[in-house]
């Protein structure tokens, strides 16, 4: 008898099948831009970025560029511009500080009464604005999670209560090594909320599966969902039925997006964006002014623009559709209004 597909538990099939769906991502920008249709030319001069922060683009992510645009702004967050190279003053390599704000490795404890951890250096997609992207974090010793450490920290910080498990992105791990995680945390009972910061139910759909949903389901924490999405286009019908298959299993679904400039610093694009998260029950939370990461100064937005939009976006908005504008400064107690 043949071994059908089905005969596979359908718990490792599925998370098989997203990571066959993360190797059919874009990672060669000729091929990128054949697909798309746009010009060679851009090729030219882009190798240092590439090679320090290579293209990765999801195919979810990548069907929603349209062909032909080079300044569609989905396609702007992920190519490797030439514009990288400029020097631009005052952008530094680690912004925010991190590195040197672990509680313990893996652990970062800068606001009273939540911690993150860094659960993994991956993400499905290469943001090029990331901060992230000057540091090898998959790789970088002393960004492994110290697990008795971690715990031990926290339990001895009972004002901790609330976990955020972020990245890289935390829904990249296997479901078994989050169920690992998560039956960690389950033995402090101080810990009510478990927080996730992903951008997979966009960039890569296919990895709200079954498997991921049973881990959802059996946790015994409020659950808070973070998405990051800086733009309607990207919210996809694929992307759009992951986050209603999400929607009984999270208390409350939030979103943080980045201003970037030529990518979502106009009134419209961001009522727009508003008004399609809220249609998908998810609530803007933050709107980041972006860390002053160096190779990504083209996407900065000047304080003053920014809060000129703002103004505008109150008046177009109800209340709880409007994002708070926020920056990251080190040695803050909390993320900084603009
Ligand atoms: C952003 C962040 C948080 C969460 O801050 P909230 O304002 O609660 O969203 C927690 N820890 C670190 C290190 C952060 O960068
Ligand atoms: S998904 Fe988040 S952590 Fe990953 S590259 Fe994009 S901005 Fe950085």
């Amino acid at each position: 008898m043949m071994l059908s597909s089905t005969d596979i538990s359908p718990v490792y099939r599925a998370d098989r099948d997203w990571r066959q769906v993360l190797k059919q991502a874009w990672r060669k920008p000729a091929e990128l831009l054949d697909y798309l249709q746009l010009d060679p030319l851009l090729l030219k001069g882009i190798e240092a970025g590439q090679r320090e922060f290579p293209l990765l683009a999801p195919p979810a992510f990548v069907r929603q560029i349209e062909k032909g645009n080079p300044a569609d702004p989905l396609f702007l967050q992920i190519f490797p511009l030439v514009a990288e190279n400029q020097a631009v003053k005052g952008l530094l390599q680690d912004p925010v500080g991190d590195l040197d704000s672990q509680a313990s490795p893996g652990l970062l404890h800068k606001y009273r009464s939540r911690a993150l951890i860094i659960t993994t250096g991956a993400c499905a997609i290469h943001c090029r604005y990331c901060f992230r992207r000057h540091f090898p974090y998959s790789s970088a010793t002393g960004m492994r999670v110290d697990w008795p450490q971690t715990l031990d920290y926290i339990r001895q910080h009972p004002e901790i209560t609330e976990i955020i498990l972020s990245g890289g992105d935390p829904l990249m791990l296997p479901t078994s090594q989050l169920q690992d995680i998560s039956t960690k945390l389950a033995s402090l009972p101080q810990i009510k909320t478990l927080r996730i910061h992903s951008r997979m139910p966009t960039t890569l759909p296919e990895r709200i599966n079954p498997a991921l949903l049973n881990w959802l389901s059996g946790l015994p924490f409020r659950l808070v969902l973070v998405h990051h999405i800086n733009h309607p286009n990207e919210i996809s019908s694929q992307a759009k039925d992951a986050i209603s298959t999400l929607t009984p299993y999270i208390q409350q679904q939030l979103n943080q997006a980045v201003l970037l400039r030529g990518v979502n610093n106009k009134v419209t694009t961001l009522v727009n964006l508003s008004e399609f998260l809220f249609a998908n029950k998810i609530l803007p939370y933050y709107i980041h002014q972006m860390d002053p990461v160096e190779s990504a100064g083209h996407f900065i937005c000047s304080d003053l623009e920014a809060l000129e939009l703002m103004d505008e976006l109150r008046i177009s908005l109800p209340g709880y559709l409007l994002p708070k504008l926020v920056r990251e400064c080190a040695g803050e107690g909390s993320k900084t209004p603009v």
